[in-house]
């Protein structure tokens, strides 16, 4: 692989590395020229912050976090804020330069970007969550804003950690600033169906993948790893389509039920629980069974990762719909295809989020607000659209689904930096 500006080659493997190497493989196909593929490589900008919080027993600790924008030739950055302990630069590079495909295949006016923290939120209380929010806010808050760059929820953040945000950058302000986040609460600006959105757009792109093989939702068991803001809702809508869900997994392991489990039970279960585990009906499962489980749809809806080519050959699914970013490794992607497995890709399958945080915005700026009829019509319009456009990609180019949506991204991606020319 061709090292970074920097010299440096990411860790064969990482996150980064994969990133870089669909990158190159599809920019390849594009026939772009050096110099073109050299820009667009690069991260246009990164943030890294060290700071302070005042625990609850009046101690400081230190945290580190960072904020990274991939590119911003076609519009403000937008991506997600991730809290985990394994969070670390090159994984957030990585995921800020899928956001900037993802935004451009389903072409929406967004350059890619993604941030995250060093921390483990569980082991914090609220105040310290708010308090380490708020620091964290305020630190980024010198590349951040309404018209430059957009934060929304991601791994273990959501609707209050964004109120946080907005109102933090709002403070400083003087007056309220809503549009500077999405996935807010509906009560400061949020929109209509957002907490929803990405896992109704693993629901329609699964749906539109189905179709295409003569099935519907009636016609498949599903396994989902991740029930999070993701799985859930994504478990949710495929079974009120009519879909069997005969396993999910979360962190601490899975469950299953081969008859199909009620999902909306089973979220009301762990509203009370916490946890997934003894669900009543259910057996337990671990994530590596969860993954090899025979079904028809494999959906993984939790870290980076995880469909590896140790597992690859194992796996029974015919479908893989990405809700998570990055789930499937390069080893295991040849190995699906192989296979003939239908992999629906992560900058496919979960652009419903970011097309929702698109929607919450253009909202916020002009202080009017849809329905969410409205918002669930046009996500469908966009989704549909950009499926078709990737299926016919693969078909033009007579590749893989994965690069293919790379392709069409990259290329959006390419042609405007073209037409807006290299300043001075
Ligand atoms: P979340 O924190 O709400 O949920 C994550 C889920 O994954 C939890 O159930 C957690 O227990 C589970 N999990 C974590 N590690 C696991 C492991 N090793 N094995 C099995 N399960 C594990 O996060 P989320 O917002 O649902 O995000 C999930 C994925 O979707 C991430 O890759 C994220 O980048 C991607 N994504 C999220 C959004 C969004 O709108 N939230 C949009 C696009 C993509």
């Amino acid at each position: 692989m061709k090292p970074l500006s920097d010299g440096t080659i990411p860790p064969e493997g990482s996150v980064y590395w994969i990133a870089l190497k669909q990158f190159d493989e599809a920019s390849k196909i594009l026939n772009l020229d050096e110099g073109m593929c050299d820009l667009l490589r690069h991260p246009k900008r990164e943030l890294s912050v060290s700071f302070p919080v005042c625990m609850d027993d009046d101690s400081l600790r230190m945290f580190t976090g960072y904020r990274v924008h991939h590119n911003t030739v076609r519009g403000p950055t937008k991506g997600g804020i991730r809290y985990h302990p394994i969070v670390d630069l090159n994984e957030i590079r990585a995921l800020a330069m899928w956001m900037t495909w993802k935004c451009a295949v389903v072409n929406i006016p967004y350059g890619g970007a993604k941030g995250g923290v060093i921390v483990d939120p569980d082991e914090l209380s609220i105040h310290e969550l708010e308090r380490l929010t708020r620091r964290f806010a305020t630190e980024i808050s010198i590349i951040m804003g309404p018209e430059g760059d957009i934060p929304a929820p991601d791994v273990n953040t959501n609707q209050q950690i964004m109120a946080w945000i907005m109102d933090t950058y709002s403070m400083h302000k003087g007056y309220s600033v809503p549009a500077v986040v999405t996935g807010k609460p509906i009560e400061i600006g949020g929109s209509m169906g957002r907490s929803s959105a990405t896992g109704r757009g693993v629901m329609i792109t699964t749906r539109e993948a189905l179709k295409m093989r003569g099935m519907t939702f009636s016609d498949v068991t599903v396994a989902v790893q991740g029930f999070g803001n993701v799985g859930s809702v994504a478990a949710e809508m495929m079974s009120s389509e009519g879909a069997t869900i005969v396993a999910v997994s979360e962190v601490y392991g899975g469950i299953l039920n081969p008859k199909g489990l009620d999902i909306k039970a089973l979220k009301s279960y762990v509203e009370q629980n916490k946890i997934i585990q003894g669900f009543p009906g259910s057996d337990t499962i671990t994530n590596e069974e969860l993954l090899t489980y025979t079904c028809d749809v494999l959906v993984p809806c939790a870290l980076e990762n995880q469909i590896t080519s140790k597992i690859a050959d194992r796996i029974q699914a015919s479908f893989v719909a990405e809700g998570a970013n990055g789930p499937t490794t390069p080893g295991a992607d040849k190995i699906l295809e192989d296979k003939g497995v239908f992999i629906i890709p992560d900058v496919l399958c979960n652009a419903g989020g970011v097309t929702s945080s698109y929607f919450e915005w253009v909202q916020d700026l002009q202080s009017f607000f849809w329905s969410e009829k409205e918002i669930d019509e046009r996500l469908e319009r966009i989704l549909v659209e950009a499926f078709h456009a990737v299926m016919a990609e693969t078909e033009k180019r007579k590749v893989g689904k994965r690069i293919a949506a790379q392709c069409l991204g990259i290329k959006r991606v390419a042609d405007a930096t073209k037409v807006r020319g290299i300043y001075p």
